[in-house]
């Protein structure tokens, strides 16, 4: 299907919180803000509650979401939005909050059992959100997404609904200036491969590779540039736009098998997610090089370079020394990751075998 769906309003620039704010005013009176630590510290929380007393708006803080959200934070977070009586949700923060916050405007209007949270089929119904990232990233501010830890399946499970599209999403790529170098280059890898998983997604169409390619134009020379050091004010400020556009990307075309496989390293080694996605990313381009898959030359083309080897010698500079996982716990991921959704999603769809090469190969073992 060739349909393009993007209903979020992107406000983009340094200072547009309070700039914009008025921007608020129509999403409801008491906003429940959506966040964990940092954004006390970064100027978001601030010129938020700026913005929400300019307009009239009340808002209460829940900021008890942590990295890679779980069911119970989410009950939480709607528990207290309904005692707090919010009619709205903002959410500030990296990919965590964001998709915390997602999972508590729709089940504010339609709550279910913890068993069924996981089973789909939402009515297109949400509080209407506003989404601010402090991360460059996930681009969650502009995807129908949430991914939460599923417990029962050991993995993390993403939930879709085009209702979970925030309202309005505001970039200001002043909140990312501290952000720590790991955290830093492990977010700009997640944008990187949204934007090329984009391309190799058997759901992608022609719009979403115009953004997916605009994307890897801008954000290969940055990644080259924070694999040398900390980047600038400006460099910040591209990696947030850059993630943006990768997000819009796989709002329409949805992640693949690089997303699925990298979640059982998430889930049971703790491995960031984007630095989950990078550690496979190099394995999966070599695959699809040597299967002659064109889409490949168009993931080079966009980065300006001739091979993926080239690529692949970029993401292991910016990976440094990688995890020790044993043999047979990647073996035992492959044969878990053969059932995930997402590998029928990608256009060269890995075997068993080629999951284990890339698992086994990602993580210096040679086969
Ligand atoms: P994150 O888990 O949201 O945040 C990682 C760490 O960075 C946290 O400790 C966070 O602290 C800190 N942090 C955030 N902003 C900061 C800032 N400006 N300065 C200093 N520290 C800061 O990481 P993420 O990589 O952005 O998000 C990953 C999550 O997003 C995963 O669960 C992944 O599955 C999901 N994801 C969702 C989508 C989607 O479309 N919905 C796409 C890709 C990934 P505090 O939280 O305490 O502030
Ligand atoms: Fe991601």
């Amino acid at each position: 299907m060739n349909a393009f769906y993007m209903p979020t309003r992107v406000i983009c620039g340094r200072g547009c919180v309070r700039e914009q704010g008025a921007l608020l005013d129509p999403l409801g009176r008491h906003a429940l803000i959506v966040t964990g630590k940092s954004s006390s510290k970064n100027g978001a929380l601030d010129d938020l509650l700026f913005a929400l007393e300019a307009n009239g708006q009340d808002g209460t803080v829940y900021d008890r979401v942590t990295p890679n959200p779980t069911v119970g934070c989410v009950r939480e977070g709607l528990s207290l939005l309904r005692s707090a009586g919010c009619d709205f949700v903002v959410a500030i923060g990296g990919g965590s909050p964001m998709d915390a916050a997602k999972m508590i405007a729709l089940l504010a209007l339609q709550d279910r059992e913890d068993e069924e949270l996981f089973s789909g089929g939402y009515e297109p119904k949400a509080l209407p959100m506003a989404h601010i990232p402090t991360t460059a990233g996930t681009g969650s501010e502009v995807t129908p997404y949430a991914i939460l830890t599923n417990e029962e399946q050991t993995t993390k499970t993403s939930i879709s609904s085009p209702a979970m599209f925030p309202r309005i999403a505001f970039l200001d790529g002043g909140y990312t200036d501290q952000l720590p170098e790991a955290i830093t280059k492990n977010t700009a890898m997640d944008a990187f491969s949204h934007a090329a998983e984009g391309i190799l997604s058997r759901n992608s169409i022609p719009l979403s590779d115009v953004l997916a390619k605009e994307s890897l134009r801008l954000l290969y020379p940055l990644l080259t540039s924070l694999s040398k050091g900390m980047p600038t004010a400006r460099e910040r400020d591209e990696l947030l736009y850059a993630s943006m556009l990768a997000g819009m990307t796989i709002a329409q075309s949805g992640t693949t098998a690089i997303h699925g496989m990298g979640y059982y390293l998430t889930y049971f080694y703790g491995v960031d997610h984007g630095r989950a996605n990078g550690l496979l990313l190099g394995e999966m381009l070599r695959l699809c090089e040597r299967k002659n898959l064109p889409q490949l030359d168009e993931i080079c083309t966009a980065c300006g370079v001739s091979r993926a080897e080239e690529i692949c010698a970029l993401l292991s500079e910016l990976l440094g020394e990688r995890e020790k996982i044993s043999e047979e716990e990647l073996e035992r991921f492959a044969v878990m990751a053969q059932k995930n959704k997402n590998i029928k999603k990608s256009r060269y769809e890995p075997s068993l075998e080629d999951l284990r090469v890339i698992y086994l190969r990602s993580f210096g073992y040679s086969c």
